[in-house]
């Protein structure tokens, strides 16, 4: 498609200004790109040519029918009313039956109605996902790579059969509450605490920016056990009395994603419903060792469906008598994206291996999601320029990815901390605290 200049110009003159400004925030907001298309914009989402080195190659053919299946899902369903949503700061509940009948919720778990997939199966299907909307995959990941393997890896049998079936079929949403107003690279230091009662547990505390939990009907939590002074879990149910979630407002990326300030007032929590298997801070990490592949595939995800929406716009989109992709700039930026992704691919595909094969340590979970997502920047900054004046429109996808990657950047551990996780497995020093504070306590 090319650029109806002579069109622009008419419509421009025929705007009445005086009408144009009582009507102006009455009206819904003006589809910039229907009105005056220079490109097909990312509602209809651009085939894939980001997988330059064949990494289908390197899949089983489960693997491959998982990423093909939420590839056709995400273009079709979610592409064409992602930026509706996104600007809005809604959360597209519509989408959930789709989703659901996806059956990846619930990911690597086994049974329960889970679909079991390899840990390569689950982080395609979260990569795909991103590639068109990033909110939803993050919607995802927490509900099911955090709050739901968190049950099935610390949870009893009971809690297991009562919670996983639901929750795998997306009848049910959950969240994963860790981090505090107070505590957020600091989370060991949590301060929300579970005191012992006849027959259960009473949380008291506050959480923030928890995703899914404005309308999670379960709730993971983390307190302090005021006994003993471990972190321990429970499982919390939505209309307990006592729970309050309050949906955090004007976000600049994951608009979609619902994430709230928690407060819990005196919050009753029965016995059976304290995860056992989570009995200090420590076994967090059985959870986090597995997100955070997860949330690595996220930005691998985002950058191919960056990606893939320049690569179509070099080719539709002219300037001086060329289309864009004709400038050797152009050229050379496109194959500098290229080469990231091409990159972030293989390591997160290596880091999937190193966890089937018992070898992943957290050093290695670290640098994977704090490299590629320091890759992902740089690659969704380039594919801005390249749009020029359409890459800052969400409609392009370029814009919305772009800040969609700065809370993908901070969460799951910051980039900083993430560097530190990796810096102290390489040199045997942790560096969290400064020297002064390191000497009074332990980490
Ligand atoms: C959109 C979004 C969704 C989220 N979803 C969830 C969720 O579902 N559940 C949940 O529990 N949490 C969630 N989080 C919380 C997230 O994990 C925290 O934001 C993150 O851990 C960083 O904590 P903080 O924001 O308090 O930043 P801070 O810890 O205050 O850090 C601020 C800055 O200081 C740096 N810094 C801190 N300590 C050090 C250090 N020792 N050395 C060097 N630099 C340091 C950090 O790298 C950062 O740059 C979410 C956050 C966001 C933004």
């Amino acid at each position: 498609m090319t650029i109806h200049s002579s069109k622009y110009q008419v419509a421009t003159d025929e705007v009445d200004k005086s009408t144009y400004r009582s009507s102006y925030f009455n009206s819904p907001p003006l589809d910039v790109s229907l009105s005056f298309p220079q490109a097909t914009p990312a509602s209809i989402f651009p085939p894939c040519a980001s997988d330059y080195y064949q990494f289908d190659d390197l899949l089983t053919p489960e693997e491959r029918a998982v990423r093909i299946k939420v590839r056709e899902c995400a273009e079709k369903e979610l592409a064409p009313i992602m930026t509706k949503y996104w600007e809005k700061a809604e959360f597209p509940f519509e989408v959930v039956p789709k989703l659901s009948a996806l059956h990846i919720a619930g990911a690597t778990i086994k049974g329960y109605g889970c679909p079991g997939l390899s840990i390569t199966g689950s982080a395609v299907a979260t990569a795909e996902l991103a590639r068109v909307d990033a909110s939803c995959s993050t919607f995802i990941l927490v509900h099911s790579s955090l709050a739901m393997l968190n049950i099935a890896l610390c949870g009893s049998e009971d809690q297991k059969q009562r919670y996983l079936p639901s929750l795998a079929q997306l009848k049910t949403i959950a969240c994963w509450a860790l981090t505090e107003p107070e505590y957020g690279s600091d989370a060991s230091s949590l301060k929300t605490t579970a005191t012992k009662v006849e027959g259960g547990w009473l949380l008291g505390g506050q959480k923030r920016w928890i995703g899914n939990s404005t309308f999670a009907d379960v709730l993971v939590i983390f307190a302090r056990n005021a006994t003993t002074n471990q972190i321990n879990g429970f499982i919390v149910k939505k209309d307990a009395p006592g729970l309050r979630a309050t949906k955090i407002e004007n976000k600049i990326g994951l608009r979609m994603v619902q994430n709230g300030d928690i407060l819990l007032n005196k919050v009753f929590v029965p016995d059976e419903d304290r995860l056992p298997g989570v009995n200090s801070f420590q076994d967090t990490n059985k959870v986090l060792a597995v997100s955070r592949i997860m949330v690595a595939w996220q930005p691998i995800g985002i950058s191919m469906g960056v990606y893939d929406m320049c690569h179509r716009y070099l080719k539709e989109r002219k300037q001086f008598g060329a289309p864009l992709g004709a400038f050797q700039i152009n050229q050379q930026k496109l194959v500098h994206m290229l080469g990231n992704v091409q990159a972030m691919i293989l390591v997160g595909w290596r880091l999937c291996k190193l966890y089937e094969s018992g070898k992943m340590t957290p050093g290695h979970a670290s640098l994977g999601k704090s490299w590629i997502t320091l890759k992902a920047r740089e690659t969704a900054a380039v594919g801005r320029e390249l749009l020029g004046g359409n890459g800052i429109l969400a409609d392009f996808l370029v814009a919305k990815a772009f800040c969609d990657l700065e809370p993908i950047y901070t969460y799951e551990g910051t980039y900083d901390i993430n560097s530190l996780v990796t810096g102290r497995e390489i040199t045997g020093l942790a560096s969290f605290k400064p020297p002064a504070l390191s000497n009074r306590s332990r980490l």
